[in-house]
């Protein structure tokens, strides 16, 4: 009986796929234990892989420090809508494969015992695509931000918003950013960290308007992907041109920062950006236009935009054109509109048909 002597090439099946994982950037063979204890991040050519939002937290956050707030939220299925197959089906199988309710975790905890509300983002639940349950956690972890005075950090990773939730998903682009806004406009810092990939309905809301915007390295980051770029513009745009660097080279992003490093360069950033002490109410100035308030605002710039009639004559713009008469014209009749604006609840009334009419159209929609 011939003796078989063992092979010592490696097998296809040598490799097993929890066991192992290969390098895209440079094809070297990674063992996962050793690769989950340097952060997934590839000894041999530095290649970011995705970090799960469990792994993220454990991260940057002190240990123990983490409490999750509004775990329970899900995603409804508000259009019934199937693809290949049906959406509570994918999402019941993203809950599965990752134990998270959705793409995002938000909650407390301290990173180098400074007090943070950090949202944290997962790609490996349905491309860490935004619906309605992220954007809910991004904007109430601005909210909480913003009612305790603490920095906010938000690390993204998604392919942007959630097609399966339709405009549903869309509005949420809207909801961060006015979370976002608020937080600005109170003076509570607002960091940025963008993992690979940031794109799409995320990257085109709350995750570029960090006060500091970090990026891992050769993440990529873009609202299309190239070729539909390319394809609007109509030209060739230079190679790498989504990823960090480039970004970072052309002022987009403040820093890029090796995943090593990020919990060292985000403990540094929160000594520098510091919420601002909340004004006693009596110092509280409600007639400032820094308040956010759109009318007053929008009446303010107005003023501003309309020369006074008695300016200084031809000092205006325009030189010696008859500034002067049009803008007094012009001047007028904007306070009379208001004037007429005001006393509409009165005659509102008198447009009773108009409220009888609108019942109507809506009864052909129903049958
Ligand atoms: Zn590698």
């Amino acid at each position: 009986m011939p003796i078989k002597l063992p092979s010592f090439r490696p097998r296809r099946d040598a490799y097993p796929p929890d066991l192992w994982t290969k390098c895209p950037s440079c094809d070297e063979m990674l063992f996962n234990k050793q690769l989950d204890k340097v952060l997934r991040v590839c000894p041999t050519c530095g290649h970011h892989f995705r970090l799960s939002a469990q792994m993220r937290l454990d991260q940057l956050l002190d240990p123990g420090s983490f409490t999750e707030h509004d775990a329970g939220l899900q995603s409804v299925d508000p259009l019934g809508f199937v693809d290949q197959k049906s959406y509570p089906d994918r999402v019941a199988a993203a809950q599965l494969a990752t134990g998270m309710r959705d793409a995002a975790v938000w909650g407390t905890g301290r990173l180098d015992g400074r007090s943070i509300a950090i949202c944290v983002m997962d790609f490996g639940f349905m491309g860490g695509s935004m619906g309605a349950v992220v954007g809910e956690k991004v904007t109430r972890a601005a909210e909480a931000a913003l009612a305790e005075r603490l920095p906010l950090i938000v690390v993204s990773a998604s392919g942007g918003a959630r097609m399966q939730e339709g405009t549903l998903a869309l509005m949420q682009l809207a909801k961060t950013v006015a979370a976002i806004e608020r937080l600005r406009a109170a003076g509570v810092p607002f960091v940025s960290v963008l993992t690979d990939p940031t794109t799409g309905g995320v990257f085109a809301s709350f995750a570029i308007l960090g006060d500091v915007n970090v990026a891992e390295p050769n993440a990529l980051i873009g609202f299309a992907g190239a070729r539909v770029n390319a394809g609007t513009i109509s030209q060739e745009l230079p190679p790498g041109f989504q990823r960090s660097e480039f970004l970072f080279e052309h002022g987009f992003i403040d820093r890029v920062v090796h995943r090593s490093e990020l919990r060292v360069e985000l403990a540094v950033l929160l000594r520098y950006v510091v919420p601002l002490p909340l004004e006693p109410l009596e110092n509280v100035d409600t007639g400032s236009p820094a308040a956010f308030r759109p009318l007053s605002f929008l009446s303010a710039l107005a003023d501003r935009v309309i020369p006074e009639p008695d300016a200084e004559p031809g000092g205006g713009r325009d030189g010696g054109r008859p500034a002067e008469p049009g803008a007094a014209e012009r001047r007028v009749p904007a306070r009379s509109a208001a004037g007429r604006r005001a006393p509409a609840p009165g005659p509102a009334p008198a447009k009773a048909p108009a409220p009888a009419e609108s019942p109507a159209p809506a009864e052909p929609l129903d049958g």
